[in-house]
């Protein structure tokens, strides 16, 4: 299963490389306009957009639902989306509840969903990350200095080329009457992976 994963990244990356070189070639796109492309979207890839996600869901149940159960869909409401390349990841957003928590990992690179949380922290392609999350969740919050309830249950989700994981993380105590700009600036984006709280 895990040389599966890993062959559709490779399969994948070279059907797109393909593609693009077919499209060059018969003079369809431009190198430089693909580049610019490229360039825009990560200028606009940030935590910024997971948080406001986040602020929008805490905010609105009916944004919340169908966030839920649509993430690519909902992302749209807010002007955000998860292209950037030729094709569009599916975005599936896993909740914090009061006794089941979620973590984000790929176990097999690094696959992220870097429109909404800007390119991935070192830590998160760490071999030690992607193998220990998995046996041990955790042991490894806790030395990201998160001390979850023992009673809490993790789920661990292994992100794919194709799928693309967000962790809509539980709001805070004593937020109630912020609006969703101070609410966003509570959400971190190591709680957006699943490794804090929020
Ligand atoms: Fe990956």
């Amino acid at each position: 299963m895990s040389g599966e994963h890993h062959g559709t990244d490779a399969t994948l990356a070279a059907q797109v490389r393909h593609v693009e070189a077919l499209l060059e070639e018969r003079g369809l796109v431009d190198p430089a306009e693909l580049d610019r492309a490229l360039e825009a979207f990560l200028a606009r890839a940030s935590p910024a957009n997971g948080s406001r996600v986040v602020a929008r869901a805490w905010l609105d149940a009916g944004f919340r639902a169908r966030l839920l159960a649509d993430g690519n869909t909902a992302l749209v409401e807010l002007g955000l989306s998860m292209g950037g390349g030729l094709q569009e990841q599916r975005l599936k957003v896993v909740e914090n509840t009061a006794d089941a928590h979620n973590v984000i990992v790929c176990t097999l690179c690094s696959c992220y969903p870097i429109a909404l949380l800007g390119p991935s922290p070192t830590w998160y392609k760490s071999e030690a990350y992607r193998s220990r999350v998995v046996r041990e969740p955790r042991a490894v919050l806790a030395e990201f200095g998160f001390d979850l309830d023992p009673a809490v249950a993790i789920t661990v989700w292994d992100a794919s080329a194709e799928t693309r994981y967000l962790v809509l993380p539980r709001r805070p105590a004593g937020t109630h009457g912020l609006d969703e700009r101070s609410l966003a600036a509570l959400v971190t984006r190591n709680g957006l992976i699943g490794v804090a709280a929020v």
